[in-house]
């Protein structure tokens, strides 16, 4: 698999104390080459504004600038600003439209340093300065393509969902943490759910059971209805028992058996996908939760302990969240 990745990437570090430090893509890159994922690094342009303004007002990508250029204040209370932000937001926007041009030809790429699902058209949030996924979205339906967006990412993908939520040629998936729980908690319950946008929140301290269940009762017949020319999946990582940010426990194994399922469904089909990183902040896990993914979509095993989380069973829920979910959305 080629993987769009350069030093630039480590710009986007939102503080020494932050979950979000501009050191995780090589770590996750050495982390890769140690555990023997055969991969290719490949060099990528930044995105250009005519580029960022696919998704974002222009008001908002100049107040990044000014904001890039003084180094204060922050774009949104829980989006930190600093020198430099608006060239390292748009670095990780390059490498996801070059991981989707790399698909487009191979298959399958991933972009580690992308999966910016909270920001809106015109602000950030969440972490997110500019939603790389939501600008491939809108460069690939100028082309006519209908994409599909899977997010497992321990959050709802409330950017996505409020962007393209009603579009009828973007179908909009995320399982998450249930939100009356977690951030962002005003949106992604079932009831949003419609035949082109659904939400599967899962109950706090839910594992590979729970998710890699309702994953497969949905995604299959989902892709089998809508056919989707193109596919992008928000692989987010925060969900993995190690990490501080969410409640979840999913394991590595949930994590192999979800990418399983969508090799499966999408790549065996010939439906281009992207991987893109999402959360996960704990070293070394997030790295590997990754590597486990991109290893099991190209049928690459990896020695690594994979069930190493202790969850708390919540299938009964989870069956009948699944239930009300696929009467909503016709499935
Ligand atoms: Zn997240």
């Amino acid at each position: 698999m080629k993987i769009p990745f350069s030093e630039k990437l480590s710009l986007l570090h939102m503080g020494d104390d932050h979950p979000l430090r501009g050191d995780r893509y090589s770590r996750a890159i050495e982390r890769f080459r140690e555990l023997g994922l055969k991969f290719e690094t490949v060099e990528f342009p930044v995105a250009t504004d005519d580029e960022i303004s696919l998704f974002h007002t222009h008001d908002y990508i100049n107040k990044v600038k000014e904001i890039s250029q003084r180094g204060w204040p922050d774009i949104s209370p829980d989006t930190p600003g600093f020198k430099g932000v608006y060239e390292a937001a748009a670095w990780s926007v390059g490498a996801t439209l070059e991981a989707v041009r790399i698909a487009e030809k191979e298959g399958v790429s991933a972009n580690l340093a992308g999966g910016w699902h909270h920001a809106f058209p015109e602000t950030g949030r969440g972490f997110c300065v500019f939603s790389d996924t939501g600008i491939a979205i809108q460069w690939l339906r100028s082309r006519g393509k209908k994409v599909i967006i899977i997010d497992y990412d321990a959050h709802h993908g409330d950017g996505i969902q409020k962007v393209f939520g009603n579009e009828k040629d973007v179908i909009t998936v995320s399982f998450h943490q249930d939100p009356d729980t977690l951030y962002p908690y005003v949106t992604g319950h079932v009831e949003e759910t419609t035949p082109i946008n659904i939400n599967v929140p899962l109950p706090p301290l839910s594992g590979a059971n729970e998710l890699v269940y309702a994953f497969s009762e949905i995604i299959p017949p989902l892709v089998e209805r809508e056919k989707p020319d193109f596919a992008i999946v928000e692989m987010g990582v925060d969900g993995h028992c190690s990490c501080y940010v969410a409640n979840l426990a999913i394991s590595k194994e949930g994590y192999r058996q979800v990418a399983e399922i969508l090799r499966n469904t999408l790549m065996e089909r010939g439906i281009p996908m992207v991987m893109v990183g999402g959360g996960g902040f704990v070293y070394p896990h997030f790295a590997e939760a990754w590597a486990v993914q991109l290893a099991t979509l190209e049928k690459q095993e990896l020695n690594l302990k994979l069930n190493d989380c202790l969850s708390k069973p919540s299938m009964d829920r989870v069956k009948d969240t699944v239930n009300r979910v696929k009467k909503l959305a016709s499935l």
